[in-house]
């Protein structure tokens, strides 16, 4: 919950700086004050994040994209962060790369969208579609911590290197990660290529085509 209490403090300093303030004595969160724990159901954790303003993004977001799909999934899928369509409609991956995506659930693994459970490291839109920073990315980390918690996955597929770097703490090149099998305390993590890169690069189709059939093994 680090991350969580880091935030809400940069709020709370970044509220003084606007009202005029240069200098606060203001005490950072001691690690036993009282948990600020995440809600412990999938709706409430929604709920909350449905009105969350800890960062940057929900300067400019429409709707926060918090994922859907069976809250009891074996198989969950984590992208990086909403694009325009999925910023508009509230719903994860349901873009060009959403397309691919439902694709590739349904005509190789043989499963509907609604089977399994998708969402992104970030649950709201990067302006002009960047890459989530860092700082982003760890301020959404405690909602996609508690979505694993609830949902409890067997399998986790991070699509894209943000996705599995942010998921492993790992900056190896997704291309010589993709396919393998990390086996993390609570779930598989397996990484493999993001559908908008195999928009942008056709031929890299099979290698997922790999992926998931080896998935589909291990279901
Ligand atoms: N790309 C992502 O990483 N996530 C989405 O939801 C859509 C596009």
């Amino acid at each position: 919950m680090k991350n969580l209490k880091n935030a809400l403090l940069l709020k709370q300093l970044y509220l003084l700086k606007q009202l005029g303030y240069k200098y606060t004595a203001l005490t950072p969160f001691k690690e036993d004050e009282p948990d600020l724990s995440l809600p412990d159901t999938l709706d409430k954790l929604k709920k909350q994040a449905m009105g969350c303003h800890l960062c940057q993004l929900s300067k400019s977001r429409t709707h926060v994209v918090f994922g859907e799909g069976d809250i009891n999934a074996e198989l969950m899928f984590v992208g990086e962060a909403p694009g325009a369509m999925e910023d508009s409609s509230g719903k994860p991956f349901v873009g060009r790369s959403g397309e691919l995506l439902t694709k590739m659930i349904e005509n190789v693994l043989l499963l509907s969208r609604s089977e399994v459970y998708i969402t992104n490291i970030v649950k709201c839109r990067p302006r002009n579609n960047a890459e989530p920073t860092p700082a982003e990315a760890h301020t959404c980390q405690p909602y996609l911590l508690k979505q694993i918690a609830l949902i409890k996955p067997r399998i986790i597929v991070a699509l894209g290197a943000t996705a599995y770097h942010y998921l492993s703490g790992d900056d190896s090149n997704i291309s010589k990660v993709r396919g393998s099998v990390l086996q993390k305390k609570e779930y598989i993590l397996i990484p493999t290529y993001h559908p908008s890169y195999l928009l942008r690069n056709p031929s890299a189709k099979k290698d997922v085509f790999e992926d998931l059939k080896m998935i589909k093994g291990l279901l």
